[in-house]
């Protein structure tokens, strides 16, 4: 009989083999809520693969010099029903919750660096809304994008902490969305580590631009912050 191959998993920031082991081996609220995270995470594996864009069609998108994102935020309620309630759109100022303005700001500064220096206007260089819900689940310890928008956990505040935290892990989801657009490599094997390493010096470029740092001064650290100081 033909083997069949693996699933391809969907290109969640917090990689399964983690939640797995945070699953078996964590004390109990922890490991509960980590395979509570992974059966989140096998629900919606389906989903994005019905959502994932089709590469594109080679021709070059065109660069219109907007000056703006056209960016919308979401609060799931701690659902798993997307996108939730709008609660912030393009040009709205802070509405006071940290995670929903993180995420605007970060969906902003990835915008900015594919703007300003690579002249691509958004994810699919034709303009598209870029979409993000937080409040994502109840203590979901992940964030990912689903093939036409972010979703960002609030973590279970004792080993992750919020998934907005840093902009660095929205550039790194975004640039998902990027490479389905323009490759639409396998995420998985070799095609899916090359995914992930370019999704991560994505993600560090877009802290870059926006602390306007030189490569030398940056940390190239992605994710910072979003571990808190748990220990097992
Ligand atoms: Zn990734």
């Amino acid at each position: 009989m033909p083997l069949r191959p693996p699933p391809i998993l969907p290109p969640s920031f917090v990689p399964p083999y983690l939640l797995d082991r945070l699953a078996e081996r964590a004390s109990a609220p922890v490991s509960a809520r980590a395979a509570n995270t992974l059966m989140i995470d096998r629900e919606h594996r389906g989903l994005r693969e019905f959502l994932a864009p089709r590469v594109s069609s080679g021709v070059a998108p065109s660069y219109t010099k907007r000056g703006s994102p056209e960016r919308k935020i979401y609060n799931a309620g701690n659902t798993t029903q997307l996108p939730g309630k709008l609660v912030r759109s393009e040009g709205q100022t802070a509405i006071k919750d940290v995670a929903a303005d993180e995420a605007y700001d970060a969906l902003g500064a990835t915008w900015r660096l594919y703007h300003d220096i690579y002249e691509r206007d958004s994810i699919d260089g034709a303009g598209m809304p870029l979409t993000g819900s937080v409040h994502y689940g109840k203590d979901y310890d992940n964030a990912f994008w689903n093939g036409t928008q972010m979703v960002f956990g609030d973590g279970d505040g004792e080993v992750f902490n919020r998934f907005t935290i840093a902009v660095d892990i929205i550039g790194h989801e975004l640039t998902h969305g990027v490479i389905d657009h323009e490759a639409g490599p396998v995420s998985q094997g070799q095609s899916g580590a090359l995914n992930e390493s370019i999704c991560d010096v994505f993600g560090a470029l877009v802290k870059q631009h926006l602390l306007k740092q030189t490569a030398q001064q940056a940390d190239w650290l992605v994710g910072a912050g979003l571990f808190t100081s748990w220990t097992r």
